[in-house]
């Protein structure tokens, strides 16, 4: 059975679920997204995802042509449609077709997508032994710019720092802004250990606010850990005891070399193998279950 996809109101085989090259998504990125974790059943985080997409959309005066329930009821029955017990969601709301003028008032129609399938994720080894990162020389976007609290279908600046690290030879590159200050990955939010307590960068910064980061400042405050939200720059993250991403993709991955200098004695350290512990043991009963 082949793979079926939300599309505009209705459930469509993927060779039919086709959108216009006029969509201004393409043309100009003109729309917003949200990634979202199926653990047996349950969509994890999923109204604080929903809440996510609205709000990035509201910042671009994107008016999402569906309620958050009727959001909710078309993600079930896309994952139902694809028998999704263990998967990954990825919903997009387009501005829609329009014209080749940058004009998103002559977009009459948003474009909405739901796609229900697998998910590639990091192997186990990187769990269990760390990631290596490095800091490349794109910045993140300005807040004032393209605010990278939106999550956004331009993910252009994420995409080139990416490919910096690609061509480093590591999975992921740890991203400043333009005043020096550590702010996040290309595709997670990044968190250090210093003597016991948590410490990871504000989003005015210039991060995206992660679902996962929330999930983890709250699953650390329960455990007793201190979690601070300040700047820092490159020299907390060598001297820090542990470091570790977040993101829905990585959930919670140790860090343990940044710029080729060793975080901590060199392996994933006992808080962030805790927090990983506890974070996978929610991720079934923390959501929006289905059957
Ligand atoms: N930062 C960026 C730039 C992201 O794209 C993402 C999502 N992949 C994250 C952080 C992590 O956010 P979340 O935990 O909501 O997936």
């Amino acid at each position: 059975m082949g793979l079926k996809v939300f599309l505009n109101g209705k459930l469509v085989d993927k060779e039919e679920a086709k959108i216009s090259i006029f969509d201004h998504g393409l043309l100009y990125g003109d729309g917003v997204f949200e990634g979202i974790r199926v653990y047996n059943k349950c969509i994890f985080r999923f109204q604080q995802h929903i809440d996510r997409l609205f709000a990035s959309a509201k910042y671009i005066m994107l008016n999402i042509p569906m309620t958050k329930d009727e959001l909710i009821q078309a993600t079930i029955d896309t994952c139902r449609a694809n028998n999704i017990q263990d998967g990954y969601i990825r919903m997009v709301v387009t501005r829609g077709e329009g014209t080749l003028g940058l004009a998103p008032w002559l977009c009459p129609e948003p474009t909405v997508f739901i796609i229900a399938a697998n998910i590639q994720l990091y192997p186990e080894e990187y769990y269990k032994n760390g990631l290596s990162v490095i800091t490349v020389p794109t910045t993140r976007n300005f807040p004032e710019a393209v605010n990278p609290r939106i999550k956004s279908l331009n993910y252009l600046n994420n995409i080139l720092a990416k490919i910096e690290a690609h061509n480093a030879g590591v999975l992921e590159a740890l991203m400043l802004n333009k005043d020096g200050y550590v702010v996040e990955c290309t595709g997670d939010n990044l968190f250090l250990v210093k003597d016991g307590t948590l410490i990871t960068p504000p989003v005015y910064l210039g991060a995206l606010r992660g679902i996962t980061r929330d999930c983890i400042i709250e699953i650390a405050q329960k455990l007793g850990y201190p979690v601070i939200e300040q700047p820092f720059t490159r020299f907390e993250v060598f001297n820090a005891d542990e470091c570790f991403l977040t993101g829905t993709a990585a959930e919670a991955i140790p860090v343990v070399k940044v710029d080729n200098r060793v975080i901590g004695d060199g392996k994933p350290g006992p808080i962030t193998r805790r927090l990983i512990e506890e974070f996978r043991k929610i991720t079934t009963v923390d959501g929006i279950k289905f059957d």
